[in-house]
């Protein structure tokens, strides 16, 4: 892939850093704590899934969950980023879901197992087109919103996170090198709810960009 050119980011196979619990009323609509620190976890790239091909429902799960996000592509890799220079480092936006099998993550937590099988199965990452930079200059203030079957589920403004952006890009670049084609998850607002198989999921980012998904099974083997 040439350098500069993010505009699939996906197909560079890089890593999905992701944020949980970055909106407050999210955070206690799943009675979690709202945190002090980001809370940090990761989805392989094979998690990837374009418009035109399903979410699956994982075998195992019978809650899947989504989770409306502003994705944040890196431009300019880097560690131990300021948050004064994180801004610099971005190459642009996608909208993402961050799809949860929110039984199985019920399940890891009450044990204090790794939330793996929870969030970074095949499909979990649905992901809009790449959005240059210079159509959000204001990503810290943009509404993201989600409806299944045209009911509207979750709509929320990036202005209600707790951690924002450049705090997210510095403090993940102290432990985890950024490099360029990585996705940040930057956290859903509230209104998390079930899908199950042939359910239509369309999601914005308000005058940005649209995405729809279809919702279908995936038999064990
Ligand atoms: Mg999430």
């Amino acid at each position: 892939m040439s350098a500069g050119n993010l505009s699939r980011f996906w197909e560079w196979g890089r890593k999905i850093i992701c944020v949980g619990r970055n909106y407050a009323e999210h955070a206690k609509e799943l009675q979690n704590a709202v945190p002090a620190e980001p809370l940090l976890f990761l989805k392989p790239p094979s998690a990837y899934v374009r418009e035109g091909s399903p979410i699956l429902v994982p075998f195992y799960s019978g809650q899947l969950h989504h989770e409306v996000e502003l994705g944040v592509v890196i431009g300019k890799g880097g560690s131990a980023i300021p948050r004064s220079a994180a801004m610099e480092h971005v190459a642009g936006y996608a909208l993402c879901l961050d799809m949860t099998a929110r039984d199985v993550q019920d399940e890891c937590k009450s044990k204090g197992l790794p939330w793996t099988l929870a969030k970074a199965f095949d499909t979990s990452c649905p992901v809009s087109e790449f959005v240059p930079k210079e159509r959000i200059p204001e990503p810290g203030d943009v509404r993201l919103w989600l409806k299944v079957n045209d009911q509207l589920r979750q709509s929320g403004s990036t202005s209600q996170m707790i951690f924002p952006i450049p705090y997210l890009i510095s403090y993940i670049s102290d432990f985890i090198t950024l490099e360029e084609g990585d996705l940040i998850l930057t956290g859903t607002p509230e209104g998390v709810s079930a899908v199950r198989k042939h359910d239509r999921l369309q999601a914005g980012i308000e005058g940005i960009v649209t995405m729809t998904f279809t919702v279908d099974t995936k038999d064990r083997r």
